[in-house]
């Protein structure tokens, strides 16, 4: 039993259900108990072997020696005016990440953080700021939905009260592919959190092979942050573009949608006052999406210390949105949510400790930047 020969204990958190299985097996049990335990942590929050009740008292024992269910601890707990909670949470002695639970009408979604920092250099995000420092392990980015359930009071499963989850928060989830999928795959596991697929959404800045292995593995919903319609501006909001320009990019959008009628692509795009935002840029990005089963999404953009960038105002906004609705796209505008804890769009901050780790982490080289 090679896994449990360790000092260190296994974070059940760390499985998904066919590797929670294969744990299972490893310890001479049945495919069948890596179901009951799945159950007995995210359906019911149990971190405590003892209350598993339909376990025997042998296994008890071995999961108390060897193994434990370890989600992040809040650090912090910030409530806005309009019922958005955002909570620092620690993932390490030196490193925090931020996760925001977003109440609305008829659903509560969970914006969960894939990443300690991030390495994508976006100049309007504030999480870009701060540097990139490490990916989180499976169960730090589904300890945080754990967390949240057991903060949050909504416990067993039926009165659970988070309906969706976005993949929105600090990092970029598709740079960390393995930890992000498995993680997704709890959420929408049955015996787990049991989401619809639809009700779970990864959002990427565009990392091209890796939305292609993304379509093998899992069919979650696909938001990608566009920000604008031409490679020229795109490379300067988003630089990971330089890489992977938008022709690319939505060509693998449409790869990862094919075959489904009824799906479509979220494109978000942040407004950025006299940076994407003319009528302009909006004729541009109604030729960009065409042929492309697409929403969009405008988020008005959510201003951070030291930034030089400013939001659009509502009325470029409502015009900007009226062009694409005209031509036919669906268009809505994000609300901002959080605003007064710093819990919107781009504001999410965590604490970083080591920051000199600034480079995009993938298989390639980084690109060189234009000076
Ligand atoms: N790295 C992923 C997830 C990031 S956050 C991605 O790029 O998609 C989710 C969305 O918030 C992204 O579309 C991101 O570009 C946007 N965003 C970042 N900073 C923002 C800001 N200051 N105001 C509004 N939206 C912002």
């Amino acid at each position: 039993m090679t896994v449990l020969n360790t000092d260190t204990k296994v974070n059940l958190l760390d499985f998904d259900k066919p590797g929670l299985e294969a744990f299972f097996s490893e310890m001479g049990e049945k495919a069948f108990r890596a179901s009951q335990v799945l159950k007995w942590m995210y359906q019911f929050g149990v971190d405590d072997f003892d209350a598993m009740s339909n376990l025997s008292k042998s296994l008890r024992d071995q999961l108390n020696k060897h193994t434990e269910v370890r989600a992040p601890e809040i650090v912090s707990e910030q409530r806005a005016s309009d019922g958005v909670i955002k909570w620092l949470l620690r993932v390490d002695s030196g490193n925090c990440v931020e996760t925001v639970y977003i109440p609305e009408e008829g659903r509560g979604t969970l914006c969960v953080s894939s990443q300690v920092g991030c390495a994508l250099e976006c100049g309007f995000c504030s999480t870009a700021q701060q540097g990139f420092n490490r990916n989180l392990s499976t169960a730090e980015i589904i300890g945080q939905l754990w967390r949240a359930n057991q903060a949050l009071e909504c416990l067993p499963r039926e009165q659970r009260v988070i309906s969706n989850v976005v993949m929105m928060g600090m990092g970029e989830p598709l740079l960390n592919f393995d930890n992000v999928v498995r993680a997704m795959n709890l959420m929408t596991e049955d015996n787990a959190y049991g989401l619809s697929k639809r009700r779970v959404t990864i959002s990427t800045s565009g990392i091209v092979p890796a939305l292609d292995r993304l379509k093998e593995v899992s069919d979650v919903s696909l938001a990608v942050s566009l920000h604008a319609p031409t490679d020229e501006l795109r490379n300067e909001l988003v630089p990971i573009n330089k890489k992977y320009p938008i022709k690319e990019l939505l060509a693998a959008c449409k790869r990862y949608i094919a075959g489904e009628a009824k799906r479509k692509v979220t494109f978000e795009y942040v407004m950025l006052d006299g940076i994407n935002d003319t009528p302009a840029h909006a004729r541009q990005l109604i030729k960009c999406l065409q042929g492309i089963p697409s929403k969009v999404n405008l988020i008005p953009f959510n201003p951070f210390p030291g930034t030089q960038y400013r939001s659009s105002s509502i009325a470029t906004m409502d015009k900007f949105r009226e062009i694409l609705m005209k031509a036919g796209v669906i268009t809505i505008t994000r609300k901002t949510r959080g605003e007064d804890i710093d819990a919107a769009c781009g504001q999410l901050a965590g604490k970083v400790k080591d920051r000199s780790k600034r480079k995009w982490r993938h298989e390639e080289q980084p690109i060189t930047r234009t000076p």
